[in-house]
């Protein structure tokens, strides 16, 4: 037995059958000493709704109410899972629900009320997908008050990265124009099971009430794809895929020309979206 009555992790996974799919992104979390330190990241749960993505066997799930979590809503999409999260939900009354869907599917304002968090060992292979959709809305500032997510190391790096470094590109201005973007701690491969091939990372993401310089959120997409679409060319080049006269809009903002899109700030690339 384990700190909270249920069986270990790897009992779980036997009695249930959850051979892990790759095709669902399955790499189990099996020690909940680590599990419960990604809850902790996540900062104080007793007075929130945590939503969780791909709970699987629930290592991640039993650590955040072991946390203190008030409420967790679990969204699955391997229905094998089930009836281990239905054992969880049992040994916590009324504070675990499992929601067997897609999580790309889900109309997250429709389904959460009052104060949420999101935190999860996500799916690698939607979740950038599933970051852009909670990021990436028209609507803000958004229904949840902070993302503490798992990610591969690589795609962390590239949701903090600073301007002038390799991983800086759209994914890390669109992250921190919205959010204040920290990453925390890595976790090793050999932690999961199956382990995957390279090290992941926590990141932890509080959205911006105003973002600022202010600016449309789709113009601000469209430069940066111009601008990071040819990340060696120079600006007063790549840009002309958005305005008719680059060099003028670059000057205007005291910007140089010659500059290539990694050289500048989140908030030089809001200033340009203002341009649009
Ligand atoms: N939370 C568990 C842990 O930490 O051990 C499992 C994490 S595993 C990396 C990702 C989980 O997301 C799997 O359980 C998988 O079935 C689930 N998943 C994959 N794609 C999904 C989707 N589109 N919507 C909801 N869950 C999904």
């Amino acid at each position: 037995m384990s700190d909270d009555g249920l069986p270990p992790l790897r009992e779980v996974i036997a009695t249930h059958g959850l051979a892990a799919k790759k095709s669902l992104g399955q790499n189990f979390l099996f020690d909940l000493n680590l599990t419960r330190r990604i809850a902790r990241a996540a900062g104080d749960l007793k007075d929130v709704t945590v939503v969780e993505i791909g709970p699987g066997p629930g290592g991640l799930t039993r650590a955040l109410l072991m946390e203190g979590a008030a409420r967790v809503i679990a969204v699955e999409r391997d229905e094998r899972t089930l009836p281990a999260l239905a054992e969880i939900a049992a040994a916590y009354p009324g504070r675990l629900e499992v929601i067997s869907a897609d999580a790309l599917e889900v109309d997250w304002v429709n389904v959460i009320s009052g104060p949420a968090k999101i935190v999860a060992n996500l799916p690698y292979n939607v979740a950038t997908a599933l970051l852009l959709g909670w990021i990436g809305g028209e609507v803000w500032p958004p229904w949840f008050s902070s993302l503490t997510l798992m990610f591969q190391k690589e795609v962390a790096e590239r949701i903090v990265a600073k301007p002038g470094t390799e991983h800086y590109g759209r994914l890390s201005i669109i992250s921190q124009w919205r959010c204040v973007a920290t990453k925390l701690f890595d976790v090793n491969r050999s932690a999961f099971t199956p382990p995957p091939k390279i090290t992941s990372s926590i990141v932890h993401l509080v959205p911006r009430a105003v973002c600022e310089p202010v600016c449309e959120l789709r113009n601000l997409q469209r430069v940066t794809a111009a601008g990071f679409g040819q990340r060696r060319k120079m600006l007063r080049s790549s840009l002309k895929a958005v305005f008719e006269r680059p060099e003028e809009v670059l000057e205007g903002l005291g910007l140089e020309p010659q500059k290539r899109a990694e050289e500048l700030s989140v908030a030089d690339f809001a200033r340009l979206a203002q341009k649009l």
